[in-house]
């Protein structure tokens, strides 16, 4: 099998791993094999995602995902398998031992080759790269370190690179990882031990995944960050499986919001199941995407506007409600009776407002220091969705004068 050929398999089927990274190629809601998929199988199911993009190489189609890195740009990923034989049995995944996807193995060096030969040209600006464990954990991220090694010392790579952390990775192999990469990810897939059991029984939640996290945010807080490639420590995520464990939105908050706050998570991913075929899970119904829009909402609340989870509505069951926006779910009960006076309050109560966000708390504060806001155009002006925020503001003492708006129609941000 030559190499790009091994690389359409571990490309389009690493998109079916739980990865850490949100997928252009979600898998479709019904279930699928998970074998090698031709490149226009590819392009049929997932061209219309606009997070999708494609490279042709010699007649193979290799997906790429478009990655939003901070401060929005987009930059085209190659996300790959080092291998994608697993010996391990998560119930979700396609890759689990007893399913018999097409397998490919890349030696780290020839992974390494392949993936700047495709920078070189152009292609692929980053690399997320992952593995199925073949061994232990350490042994698949001695392969993944090994790769990130040769990619930055050898082909002298400068741009981003994402590494998994394995299950069962050791602390020191953590570190390494930490040196070589712009990002690290662990992904806990559950919010708690019990309900990893019910989705991948041969992972230990606290010594295999949580230690992970603590080791990263451990050597972050104590370590002088020289060493790192950058000069500084990558951020790290993790990811959630939604649905199959019978979790609720405050289970999985819940952690999200402790791991922000005690051990520096940038970020939790949650991606919603969506069943394969040939896996104990393939008979669950699929999650509700919008179940993990409303959670990516209320982790953006709590990690950028400075929301308490007190502050979330949850139903008795711990659900968010799912036909309105977290945020606004906040300001009814919350600002209906008590709006937000433009022109004195601080920022932490401007972003609580509907249609104002960090940057435009910002600006109405900057503004406020010139004069006094007056008027909905003056707000809209500087970024507010006035329409959006007006039930919930002052302008000097008073309700804002507005437009109604049309019947049925609610504003999104
Ligand atoms: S460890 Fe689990 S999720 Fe990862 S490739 Fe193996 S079976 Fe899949």
């Amino acid at each position: 099998m030559d190499a790009f050929h091994k690389l359409a398999l571990a490309t389009c089927q690493a998109n079916l791993e739980a990865d850490g990274e949100p997928s252009a190629f979600r898998p479709s809601p019904a279930p699928e094999r998970s074998g090698g998929l031709t490149g226009r199988q590819v392009r049929q199911r997932y061209g219309a995602h606009p997070a999708s993009w494609f490279a042709d190489l010699d007649g193979y189609t290799i997906p790429l995902h478009m990655a939003a890195m901070p401060g929005g740009r987009r930059l085209p990923l190659l996300k790959s398998m080092l291998t994608t034989a697993c010996e391990r049995n998560c119930l979700y995944c396609g890759f689990r031992a007893g399913c018999d996807p097409q397998r490919v193995t890349f030696q780290p060096e020839e992974l390494a080759r392949l993936f700047l030969g495709l920078h070189q040209r152009g292609v692929a600006h980053g690399l997320f790269l992952s593995s199925g464990i073949l061994g232990c954990g350490v042994r698949a991220q001695d392969g993944l370190i090994d790769a990130a090694e040769i990619l930055r010392h050898r082909l002298h790579f400068r741009g981003y690179l994402h590494l998994k952390i394995m299950p069962g990775a050791e602390r020191d192999q953590v570190a390494r990882a930490m040196q070589l990469a712009d990002r690290v990810s662990i992904n806990l897939e559950a919010p708690s031990a019990g309900h990893l059991r019910r989705l991948a029984p041969r992972k230990d939640f606290d010594d295999e995944l949580l230690a992970g996290l603590r080791w990263a945010e451990e050597i972050r807080q104590s370590r002088p960050p020289q060493s790192a490639w950058r000069g500084r420590w990558p951020s790290t995520t993790t990811q959630f499986v939604v649905g199959p464990a019978g979790e609720s939105d405050l289970d999985l908050l819940t952690l999200t919001s402790r791991l922000m706050s005690r051990l520096g998570l940038a970020r939790a991913y949650f991606e919603s199941f969506s069943p394969h075929l040939g896996t104990p899970l393939e008979g669950v119904r699929p999650e509700d995407p919008l179940r993990a829009h409303r959670l990516y909402q209320a982790s953006f609340l709590l990690r950028d506007y400075g929301f308490d989870l007190e502050e979330l509505a949850f139903n008795p069951q711990g659900g968010l409600p799912r036909h309105i926006d977290p945020k606004l779910a906040y300001a009814r009960s919350a600002l209906a009776e008590s709006p937000v006076e433009v022109n004195r309050a601080p920022r932490q109560q401007l972003v609580r407002v509907p249609g104002i966000g960090p940057r435009t708390a910002e600006a109405l504060l900057a503004a406020r220091r010139q004069q006094a806001l007056r008027s909905l155009d003056q707000l809209h002006r500087l970024g507010v969705i006035a329409e959006r925020a007006a039930p919930y503001i002052t302008l000097d003492g008073h309700a804002p004068r507005r437009q109604l708006p049309l019947p049925g129609v609610e504003p999104t941000t």
